[in-house]
Parts: C-alpha cells; sequence; structure tokens
C-alpha cells in the first residue's frame, strides 16, 4: 500500500509500506526457484555422471554393458536440462509466477524419473548397482514436495523399479545384465529378487518418512520465523507511524490545526475510511465534534452526544478503547441508522485524557465489519495518549496567548483612561506656575515645578505604556506599512537631540556609509520615531558629559544597519539578558537618572521584530553601549 501520493501537505508525509502479507508467499516462491535452480546444476553432474560411469566401467573394469543406451540416457538427460536451464533463465527473467516454477519442477521431477528407470533397466535391472541412486531422487522428492505427494512418489518409485524386476524376471522385458560384474542370472532368482524389492521398498518409504519428518519440522519452523517477521515488521510500521504522527501533530502549537492534524495522520496511518474527535463542551456534559476527516456533513451533524446517556460515549470516557464490529447492529450506538446511511460498519474509540480528566474522543471508521483487532486498539490507545499531550500543549498555549491579549487591552484601556486627568492636571500646573491665577512665591514655584516634573513623568509613562499595549495587540504599525526613506528620519531625530547634547557636552554624529537613493524600509514614521527616538535619548541620558554618541548607518545586503553608539556607563553584564523586558531598569542606570520607566526598550524590540528586523546590543560597563538594528531594505523607492 502507501498513503495517497504528497500533495504538499505534512500528513501527507507519512509513508510506510505494510505490503507484509506478500512476505510469505514471497519466501515459498524465492524457495522454489532456487530449489529449481539446484536441480538444474545437479542435473549437470548427473548427467555427466551417467556418461564418465558407462565409459569407465566399460574400458576400465572391462564390465559388459549396453554402452550405447547408457550413453544415449546420458545425453538425453543433459539435452533435457539444457532445455529446463533456457527455460528457467527466461522465467526468472519474466519474472514468471510461482505456477510456472511449479510446473517446471514437476516436468523435471518426470523426466528425472523416466531417465532412472532406463538407466537402471538398462544397466542390469535387478543386479543394477544404480538401483540405489533411485533413493537420490526419492529424497528429492521428499524435500521438495507435500508430504503425501513425496508418498505417493516413492510408491511410484516402488512400482517402476518392482514392474521393470517382474518384467525382466517373466520375461516380458528384456534383460541388459552387466557382464562380469555379477552372476548373470541372478535376476532369476526368486529370493534375490524379493531381497533387493524388499529392502528397496522399505529404505524408500522409510527414507521419505524421515526426509518429510525433518522437512515438515523444518517448514512449521519457517513459518514462525514469518509469523514473527511479519509481526515485527507490522509492529515496526506502526511505531513508525505514531513516530510521524507525534511529529505532524507537535509542529503546531495551533489548536484548531493540531486536531486536523490528529483526524488526518490517523486515519491514513489506520488506512480507515473516516476518523473524528469530538471534544467535551464547557458543561463538560455534550460531546462537540471539533475535527472530522472522511465523514459527511449530514453523520456529523447526526444529533447532539450527551457523554452521560450515549453508551458508547460513556464507555469511551471510562477510559477505555471500544471496539464495535459491526456498526448498525451495536446496541452501543445512538445513531445506528446514520451509521448504516454513511456506510459505517465498524468503529474504534478511544479516549482523549487530559491531566484533569478525560477531553473528549478519538473515533476512527471502516466501511468494512470487523475491521478492528487487538493490534489496532493498542495503536488507537497510543495515538490518542500522544495526541493528548499536544491538544492539552495547544489549549495552554491557547489559553496563554487569550491572557496576555487581555492584559495588553487592560492596561490600553486604564492608562487610556488615566491621559486626560493627568495630561489636565499638567495643563493646569502650568497655568499656576506661569503665575496667571495669582502670585507664586518662589518656594510654591519650586515646588509646582517637581509636580510638574513628576506628572510629565506619569504621562510619559502612561504614552509608553499605551503604546506598548497597542504594539501588543498589533495595532500600532496598521495595515499602512510603506516605503520610509530612513536617512531622512534619522536626520529628523538626531537634530532633536542637538540641543540636549550640546547641553551635556556630548558630541553627537551621524555617518552614513550608504548610497542613498535606495535606503526605504517598509515602516510608518511613527514606528521608526519611537524606535530610534528610544535608543538615541538612551544614549544621551547614559553617556555623562565630555562622551560620545555616534549615529552610524550601512547597508548590507538585504538589510540596513544601524548602530547607535555611545561612550556612556555601559550596562553590566547581568542585566543584558533582562534588557529588553518590560519596567527592567539596570541598577547604574537607575543610580545615574533616577526616573525612568524601563519600557522603553520593550517598545522598541517589539516594532523591530514587528518590522521583521532584529536589535542586539553590547556593552561594557564605563566604556560604552552600542545597539545595533537590522531592518529589511526594500528597493522601491517609490512613494505613496
Ligand atoms: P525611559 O526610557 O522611560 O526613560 P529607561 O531608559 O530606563 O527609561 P529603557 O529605555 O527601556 O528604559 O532602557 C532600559 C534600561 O536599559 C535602562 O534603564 C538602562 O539600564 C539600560 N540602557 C539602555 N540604553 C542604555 C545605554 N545607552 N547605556 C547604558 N544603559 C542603557
Ligand atoms: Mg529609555
Amino acid at each position: 500500500m502507501g498513503f495517497p501520493k504528497s500533495n504538499g501537505n505534512a500528513a501527507d508525509r507519512l509513508y510506510w509500506d505494510v505490503s507484509q502479507a506478500g512476505i510469505s508467499r514471497n519466501l515459498v516462491k524465492a524457495e522454489l526457484v532456487s530449489s529449481v535452480s539446484w536441480l538444474i546444476k545437479l542435473r549437470w553432474i548427473a548427467g555427466a555422471g551417467v556418461l564418465i560411469a558407462t565409459w569407465a566401467v566399460h574400458i576400465l573394469l572391462r564390465v559388459g554393458a549396453p554402452v550405447a543406451v547408457l550413453s544415449a540416457i546420458g545425453v538425453a538427460i543433459l539435452l533435457y536440462n539444457t532445455f529446463f536451464f533456457i527455460s528457467e533463465r527466461r522465467a526468472k527473467q519474466r519474472g514468471a509466477s510461482e505456477d510456472e516454477f511449479q510446473s517446471l519442477a514437476i516436468w523435471q521431477t518426470a523426466l528425472d524419473w523416466l531417465a532412472m528407470t532406463l538407466l537402471f533397466h538398462y544397466s542390469g535391472g535387478v543386479e543394477s548397482p544404480a538401483i540405489w541412486y533411485f533413493i537420490f531422487h526419492i529424497i528429492i522428492a521428499a524435500i521438495f514436495f507435500p508430504r503425501h505427494t513425496a508418498f505417493l512418489l516413492s510408491i511410484l518409485a516402488i512400482l517402476l523399479v518392482s514392474g521393470t524386476v517382474l518384467l525382466e524376471y517373466i520375461g516380458l522385458l528384456p534383460h541388459h545384465p552387466l557382464e562380469n560384474y555379477l552372476p548373470v542370472s541372478l535376476y532369476q532368482s526368486p529370493l534375490y529378487v524379493l531381497g533387493v524389492l524388499g529392502f528397496f521398498s522399505t529404505t524408500a518409504i522409510f527414507v521419505t518418512f524421515l526426509v518429510g519428518s525433518i522437512q515438515e519440522r523444518l517448514r512449521r519452523r519457517e513459518a514462525e520465523v514469518i509469523q514473527l517477521s511479519e509481526d515485527l515488521q507490522r509492529t515496526t510500521v506502526r511505531l513508525q507511524a505514531i513516530n510521524q504522527i507525534s511529529k505532524v501533530v507537535g509542529s503546531t502549537l495551533d489548536l484548531k490545526q493540531v486536531l486536523e492534524r490528529l483526524v488526518e495522520t490517523t486515519a491514513k496511518a489506520m488506512e480507515v475510511r473516516a476518523c473524528s474527535i469530538r471534544m467535551l463542551d464547557k458543561s463538560n456534559r455534550y460531546l462537540e465534534p471539533v475535527a472530522v476527516y472522511g465523514l459527511s456533513q449530514t453523520y456529523i451533524n447526526k444529533g447532539p452526544v450527551d457523554a452521560l446517556t450515549n453508551p458508547l460515549a460513556k464507555e469511551t470516557l471510562s477510559g477505555k478503547v471500544v471496539n464495535i464490529p459491526n456498526a448498525p447492529q451495536s446496541p452501543l450506538l445512538q445513531y445506528p441508522l446514520e451509521a448504516r446511511q454513511e456506510g459505517i460498519q465498524s468503529m474504534l474509540s478511544a479516549p482523549l485524557m487530559g491531566k484533569s480528566g478525560p477531553m473528549g474522543i478519538l473515533r476512527v471508521y471502516d466501511v468494512k465489519a470487523n475491521r478492528f483487532n487487538k493490534e489496532d486498539e493498542d495503536f488507537i490507545s497510543a495515538i490518542a495518549a500522544q495526541g493528548s499531550i499536544a491538544i492539552e500543549n495547544a489549549m495552554a498555549y491557547q489559553a496563554m496567548s487569550e491572557l496576555d491579549k487581555m492584559k495588553s487591552q487592560f492596561i490600553q484601556t486604564a492608562t487610556h483612561e488615566l491621559r486626560s486627568p493627568v495630561s489636565v492636571t499638567r495643563s493646569l500646573l502650568r497655568t499656576i506656575t506661569a503665575g496667571y491665577v495669582g502670585e507664586v512665591s518662589e518656594q510654591q514655584k519650586e515646588i509646582l515645578e517637581r509636580a510638574t516634573r513628576r506628572i510629565e513623568f506619569l504621562q510619559r509613562l502612561i504614552d509608553d505604556l499605551l503604546d506598548l499595549a497597542a504594539g501588543k495587540v498589533g495595532s500600532l504599525l496598521g495595515d499602512d506599512l510603506q516605503p520610509i526613506p530612513l536617512k531622512e528620519v534619522m536626520e529628523r531625530i538626531i537634530a532633536r537631540y542637538e540641543i540636549p547634547a550640546r547641553e551635556k557636552q556630548i558630541e553627537l554624529k551621524f555617518e552614513c556609509q550608504c548610497d542613498t537613493e535606495s535606503l526605504y524600509v517598509k515602516a510608518t514614521e511613527d514606528s521608526l520615531d519611537r524606535v530610534f527616538n528610544n535608543l538615541i535619548s538612551n544614549a544621551v541620558k547614559y553617556t555623562l558629559s565630555g562622551g560620545k554618541v555616534v549615529i552610524k548607518m550601512d547597508t548590507l545586503d538585504s538589510e540596513i544597519h544601524i548602530a547607535v553608539q555611545d561612550t556612556g556607563i555601559g550596562i553590566p553584564e547581568e542585566a543584558l539578558p533582562r534588557l529588553f523586558q518590560e519596567f527592567y531598569r539596570a541598577p547604574n542606570a537607575k543610580e545615574l537618572a533616577a526616573e525612568g520607566t524601563g519600557l522603553g526598550l520593550a517598545i522598541t524590540k517589539d516594532i523591530v521584530q514587528r518590522l521583521e528586523g532584529r536589535i542586539t546590543v553590547e556593552s561594557k560597563v564605563n566604556v560604552g553601549t552600542t545597539f545595533h538594528v537590522f531592518l529589511p531594505r526594500v528597493r522601491e523607492t517609490v512613494q505613496q
């Protein structure tokens, strides 16, 4: 078999061959083929042996014999063997069937026995030493043919030998004695004839029995080995299947995808018509179909499945694999008629067990009755166990993502509500400080200014939180990303810091080593402003007076690289891993500047990633810090 050929879907990458049923047949055929070739090889020796023996006996030992006839038999053996040799070659090339090899074997046996009988007759009949060669043929027959055929053949041998001997005895067949070998009249001696025939017959029967018994034992063993190897292969295939399923199912955390892949891969691995997953709903009472492969919509919507009353669901959810060999007749089915209409005959249900109890049911369906056995039960149980883990993981991930989204939404709503009272307070403070509502003493002014600074910090915190929340829910950038000329944006931002830098006696420089025409990134101006404003403000903020801040820009193959470099206080090594976390501020930064939200870098990283770029940092305490930003470069310079 094999799965339907791949259409690029991950599930279709599952492939394995389960033609194990063919193993034993193939072995039988292989044995037959090799036996036929073995016989052909032996026969070359036999034919040549007859010729050599005839001439040796005649010339060397001077035994009188019908040399011409015996030689003719030898030649005939070689000739028909040549014919078999060619036929066997052709049969092999053609990949001929087992039957063809079988008939080749039968024809060979028939001709061999004929040749043997002739040899026996022309070399002295009952006096012939060749009589014992018949035993070889009997052994070969006992090896190749089933036991009863071997017995029939050995009786045939006895009949052929006895017939020849008796016909010679009564004179119906001429006697061809070997001269100078045995007394020529022996064939007429009843006692001798009886003795030879008696011993020959018992030897023939006994040999057949003996070889047959050994052969039978060997065949039994062989069958056991074949059975074992079939079992092993089936187990391997199933293990591979489980492995593949867990790989395919585990390659995503999207619950819908996990469920869909699970039903599809299970159906394919078990070679069944359909597979479904029903999960318990929130009330833990009804089983809802959540993923289906190979079933009609009518069947899926056949009616509610109540976990408390549906007998099959009840039994499965109690933790058992339930095998239904004849679905339309099963008392466990709540909808037997619908199953019949769908063409379903067999079903196999396995529970999907979560950490806190049953979650649902994995079920396979097939159009054949009695389709599933114990192995299938074990198999689906293993898949259900694997699947349950994947489902639980995906569910946990989904719950986490929802929580994260909720958190962001909460921050967004809360900070939004805080924004207007804070900005109103700020302008009220400014009105008082400016003296519009009456004289303000120096002391009052100082307190008011401190309050203003605090309220400004609060406003910035709110703005950052809002941005962060907006970024996390994906609306900061919006859908309208467009090519933005980065160099111009950078120049604008840097210009903003010229006065603060000069006041702090910090040298601020911008170096651009690139061809200006093609420096475009796909972004929004706001997002770029946010990213580089944060980085440059940090550089200026965390650099002591007399220091230097250099912004460098250069182009890589498909990216633009911007480095914001300072000679400031640096970042302690242990702070680096937490740098981009929300609200994190390194101890040396807190010491230098009490005010700071620790949100700037979190927002920066979030935006850079959304722009499909990356940000890295290198720093040494009291030496300086460099942030590297890489953004994908877009080549089209056309602006909307
Ligand atoms: P805010 O941005 O609200 O003023 P912040 O600057 O402390 O606060 P981030 O911009 O997120 O917050 O920076 C986080 C921390 O990273 C800083 O507190 C500081 O410890 C460290 N950091 C960032 N940039 C530099 C830099 N150029 N030199 C030294 N430390 C830096
Ligand atoms: Mg900052």
